[in-house]
């Protein structure tokens, strides 16, 4: 992400909020039209461990910026944009616990696979197993879509939560 610039908003964005590194909760956006599911979620999983664009992002210099403007950055490489806002109301609790819920499970992820296999509830684990799918990776992308993507709803599907105790 290099480029950083304010920019009118496209109708459209879908918005996820994030505590980052300087204590900032930002509403992170992106278009689902443009941007492929993944792209969004690894730029989350990158940026929770930055500061905010306020705070000067990765490289930690703060660049003054009125704190009511929405920032776009943008890759220059591909294009790809995603927008910064800071939350507000109930957003800044929700991002505080997204946060928090996605460094956990990125740290369990790299530190302790065991521990993230053993969170799949056992049926739903089983019927995996069963139907070919890698657990671990299966429960990673079901965890981060119901955090980044659905705001911290759970999405396992309603036949797969009657197979679980
Ligand atoms: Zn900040």
């Amino acid at each position: 992400m290099a480029h950083l610039g304010m920019t009118k908003i496209p109708a459209g964005i879908t918005w996820t909020p994030l505590k980052m590194t300087c204590g900032c909760v930002i509403d992170w956006g992106w278009d689902s039209n443009k941007v492929p599911p993944p792209v969004f979620i690894q730029w989350c999983i990158s940026t929770v461990g930055t500061n905010c664009p306020w705070h000067g992002g990765e490289t930690g210099q703060a660049v003054p910026r009125p704190d009511h403007e929405t920032i776009a950055l943008t890759n220059p490489a591909d294009g790809v944009s995603f927008y910064a806002r800071k939350a507000t109301g109930d957003d800044i609790a929700l991002g505080e616990r997204l946060a928090e819920e996605l460094r956990q499970l990125m740290d369990k992820v790299t530190n302790d696979k065991l521990a993230v296999i053993k969170e799949i509830p056992l049926k739903y684990r089983k019927w995996l197993y069963a139907n070919g799918y890698d657990p671990l990776e299966a429960w990673l992308d079901q965890r981060l879509t119901d955090i980044v993507l659905n705001r911290g709803v759970g999405s396992v599907p309603p036949e797969i939560l009657e197979m679980m105790d």
